[in-house]
């Protein structure tokens, strides 16, 4: 899930400049599940904007809004309120707010929030990153811990050799992301993984923009 975090209001408003009529368009899925862009959300974004001095001609919630085909749909059905706005504010991740932008290309959409990274959601509300999307998954040999995110210095053949009380010598207050892959591999019974040395990974996979055609 990628997890999103709301800018400032002042940074929102800043963006907003010259923009009187406001359009608001969440996402039903990611943005949803982080409270950054649901129903609540919205409702609370049209008062804070209100408060503004902002008039609010139309809000919604598109499902979700990474799909450009849906994106579309979306605006042919609520072209009018869309029509009326000078700005869309697009309470979603990066990748929704181009989608809208390509889907709506006469009005400027402007994004509310940052989008962080991919996360796993531990509990409500709280999302750890396990992965960093490298490209080449090579969590089979490091007991499904992944050192690429967890370990600080992302190290594939570790530990470096700094840590303290389990801890990470870069910040004492995180866990030694090597000292958990060993752990783990020593309760599967399968430490013998530890002194395999991977090999450097392929970065020319983390070019970007990246695509996938099926
Ligand atoms: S190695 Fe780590 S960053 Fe790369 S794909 Fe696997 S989990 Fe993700
Ligand atoms: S102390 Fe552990 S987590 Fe920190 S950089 Fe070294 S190996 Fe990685």
């Amino acid at each position: 899930m990628i997890i999103t975090r709301q800018k400032l209001i002042k940074e929102i408003l800043s963006s907003l400049t010259g923009s009187k009529n406001i359009f608001l368009v969440g996402c039903a899925q990611c943005a949803t599940l982080c409270k950054t862009g649901g129903e609540e959300e919205l409702i609370k974004m049209e008062k804070e904007l209100g408060a503004e001095g902002k008039t609010i001609t139309g809000k919604s919630i598109i499902d979700p809004a990474c799909h450009l085909i849906k994106v579309k749909q979306f605006f042919q059905k609520n072209k009018k309120g869309v029509l009326k706005s000078d700005a869309i504010v697009a309470m979603t991740c990066g990748d929704g707010v181009q989608s809208i932008a390509d889907g709506t290309k006469d009005t400027s959409v402007k994004p509310a929030l940052d989008s962080l990274f991919l996360g796993e959601i531990q509990r409500g509300g709280h999302f750890v990153q396990k992965c960093i999307l490298c490209g080449e998954c090579i969590i089979d040999k490091t007991g499904g811990i992944c050192p690429v995110t967890i370990c600080t210095k992302g190290l594939l053949n570790g530990p470096c050799g700094g840590s303290k009380n389990e801890k990470c010598e870069v910040d004492r207050e995180r866990d030694c992301g090597w000292i958990l892959i060993y752990k783990r591999l020593k309760d599967r019974g399968e430490l013998d993984k530890m002194k395999n040395i991977s090999d450097p990974q392929d970065y020319s996979k983390q070019i970007k923009p990246q695509k996938v055609v099926l």
